[in-house]
């Protein structure tokens, strides 16, 4: 089969992800024909192919006609990112106002990045900033050769090693220490952690070294799949519980912290539509 690999709006760390794989991507390209790499090739069209790596959201006008030839010139699209599943960092931004650099033959910029299923069908997403080079091969795996890929129904909680205690917290700390060597959950511990509402497959990578999840592969399967979820009320109830801490007080603090929270997700209309109504205003 033809592969082809795209970089748009992006700070490059998946495709580095990708070539994190090694020797077994090697292994399996030599199987089929690399015909196209943005970052590997000075040429603007793609060719067609029959899978195509899209890492990055769409940022500019002509990444906006590239997003149009793929969906014109090929059979299947696997999304590689939380920028290109949600809009992930690149789309972070409150929408700014359409920028034409045109003086100056710079990039067109829209109002604000997309993810790429809203210009193109995605046969696989594979969230995550960036996501495990595990997870990236076996998707290609699965697309390319049949391999069943796993699918991550639970959340980032359910791989971590760290243990909720019998503790009461009254406050949350935005800026937590990291602390390794400590084996308490961090939310047990008055810091803000997204392992609850977050979905899992990343093996916990931040809370096993001492960090909090900051969400980067996006919501659970139990956030997305059920329409009267909200993702706020979920991580409000989870906290009371964990912390014995009540759920006003959580949720007023929460809400001050609502920015940084959807991070990942906040170029996604169909995630910001069920949170953003509850951003302070601007
Ligand atoms: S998802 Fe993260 S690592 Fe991947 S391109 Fe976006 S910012 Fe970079
Ligand atoms: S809230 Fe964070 S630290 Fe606590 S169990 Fe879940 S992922 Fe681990
Ligand atoms: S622990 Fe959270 S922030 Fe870290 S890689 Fe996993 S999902 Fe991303």
């Amino acid at each position: 089969m033809y592969i082809a690999t795209v970089d748009m709006s992006s700070c490059g760390g998946c495709h580095n992800a990708l070539l994190a794989i090694g020797e077994p991507l090697i292994a399996l390209l030599s199987r089929h024909t690399l015909s196209f790499s943005s970052p590997l090739m000075d040429r603007r069209s793609i060719s067609p192919s029959d899978v195509v790596i899209a890492c990055g959201a769409i940022g500019t006008r002509e990444e906006l006609e590239v997003a149009g030839e793929i969906a014109r010139t090929s059979r299947k699209v696997i999304a590689v990112g939380s920028c290109a599943v949600y809009g992930g960092v690149c789309g972070s931004g409150s929408a700014r106002p359409e920028t034409d650099f045109e003086e100056l033959d710079l990039p067109h910029l829209l109002n604000r990045a997309l993810p790429l299923d809203s210009t193109m069908d995605i046969e696989l997403y594979i969230p995550g900033c960036p996501p495990p080079p595990n997870l990236i091969f076996e998707a290609l795996k699965s697309v390319l050769e049949g391999y069943t890929a796993p699918h991550f129904d639970a959340t980032v909680c359910s791989e971590c090693p760290r243990r909720v205690t019998d503790n009461h917290v009254e406050s949350w700390d935005p800026h937590p220490s990291y602390g390794a060597g400590n084996e308490t959950c961090h939310l047990n511990a008055g810091h803000l952690c997204l392992g609850p509402v977050t979905r899992g497959g990343c093996h916990a990578a931040c809370t096993s070294r001492g960090a909090v999840c900051a969400g980067c592969r996006g919501p659970s399967e139990m956030v997305l799949s059920s329409q009267l979820h909200s993702i706020f009320s979920d991580m409000v109830k989870y906290m009371s519980l964990t912390t014995r801490t009540r759920e006003d007080r959580v949720a007023g603090q929460l809400q001050a912290m609502l920015r940084s929270i959807y991070l990942f997700t906040r170029g996604d209309p169909v995630t910001w539509a069920r949170v953003g109504e509850r951003l302070p205003k601007d």
